[in-house]
């Protein structure tokens, strides 16, 4: 086992167990001193932090103990970015016939021209150093995609993970994404006279993500599974608070299935917020991600503020998504004064 142990306190003990694959919190009751494990092993202990003297048997005992915590699961693991430094303010844009290889579906296989198709990008969190990362793979995402996003070559992803490139992905797959650098929103615009709207959502559940939400679209037998075109996440299962998700009815440029009301599933590009906002409000960083979404759309198509809605405001409508405390008043703010 390779693992790094580091108190965090002198006084209120709380360890951080930093494993290549996931970053675990000990509760004080478990431990009480410093310990680095490595290949080797070598164990080190820090005397000074802790005001204790450990023999080498108390060391071990240590060692030994923590092994047991590990495989009882008496810990609970914490997803990487919640450690990472707040984001950097840039945005830039790529054309899109730079980047894409075999994996790059997305910007190849629209049918449109590469060279007319845009990809915006914007920074949501900058690792400040780099960090590997472990990727639960979305619907139709690319090793393109998470190139982009995390600003490692694909080659290395590919390497990282003995893939080939004409590998497919599956979704649900686990890929180590080594050295990223940053999580980055990597938006494609596509030419299109279809979208005149905007239709917000909510999930309507605590937790999600484009996965979950594809698979339960696709169980209630929607076209294709995953009816929204955008989801913005809210940091649960495994995904960054405010991390944008591209669906792939964007992607294939195909009419959502999110809103039959008015005909808005062909004229109407479906954002969904993951959670369930009749019971709490959107986090801050989704709302920081949804005005950015929109503004980039509503340029790119000139939607007006007007033609941004909520679901339950479309005529012939029947509920209340995107929920009772959505935060319209400051989106519409947030809009204003693009
Ligand atoms: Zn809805």
């Amino acid at each position: 086992m390779i693992c790094k142990l580091v108190a965090k306190s002198e006084n209120k003990i709380d360890f951080r167990l930093e494993t290549p694959r996931n970053t675990y919190i000990i509760k004080p009751k478990f431990m009480k001193a410093s310990v680095t494990l490595s290949r080797d092993p070598v164990m080190m202990v820090s005397p000074a932090s802790l005001q204790n003297r450990w023999t080498g048997s108390r060391v071990i005992s240590v060692c030994v103990g923590l092994c047991l915590l590990l495989l009882q699961g008496c810990m609970r693991p914490v997803s990487q970015p919640f450690y990472w430094p707040p984001p950097a303010q840039s945005h830039t844009e790529y054309p899109a016939s730079q980047p894409p290889s075999s994996q790059g579906a997305e910007v190849t296989n629209t049918g449109r021209g590469a060279t007319t198709v845009r990809v915006v990008e914007k920074c949501l969190i900058n690792t400040g150093q780099t960090k590997t990362f472990i990727h639960e793979v979305g619907p139709l995402e690319t090793v393109w995609r998470l190139s982009r996003m995390y600003d490692v070559p694909q080659q290395d992803i590919y390497a990282a993970n003995r893939m080939k490139t004409e590998d497919p992905l599956r979704i649900g797959q686990k890929l180590v994404i080594p050295n990223a650098k940053s999580l980055r929103h990597v938006i494609p615009l596509y030419p299109s006279n279809q979208w005149k709207y905007i239709i917000i959502h909510h999930t309507a559940t605590d937790i999600g993500n484009a996965m979950l939400v594809h698979r339960s679209h696709h169980d209630r037998g929607f076209w294709q599974g995953l009816g929204y075109h955008f989801i913005i996440d809210n940091g649960t299962l495994s995904k960054c608070d405010g991390q944008i998700e591209v669906a792939p009815r964007w992607i294939k440029q195909q009419e959502g299935a999110h809103c039959k009301a008015g005909g808005m599933n062909g004229k109407a590009i479906g954002v969904a917020l993951v959670g369930n906002f009749n019971e709490t409000l959107p986090t801050t960083k989704q709302m920081e991600s949804l005005a950015y979404l929109l503004r980039t759309l509503m340029q790119q198509y000139r939607i007006p503020p007007s033609q941004v809605m909520g679901h339950r405001d479309v005529d012939g409508a029947s509920t209340d998504c995107p929920g009772k405390r959505f935060p319209w008043s400051n989106l519409r703010q947030c809009l204003s004064t693009y």
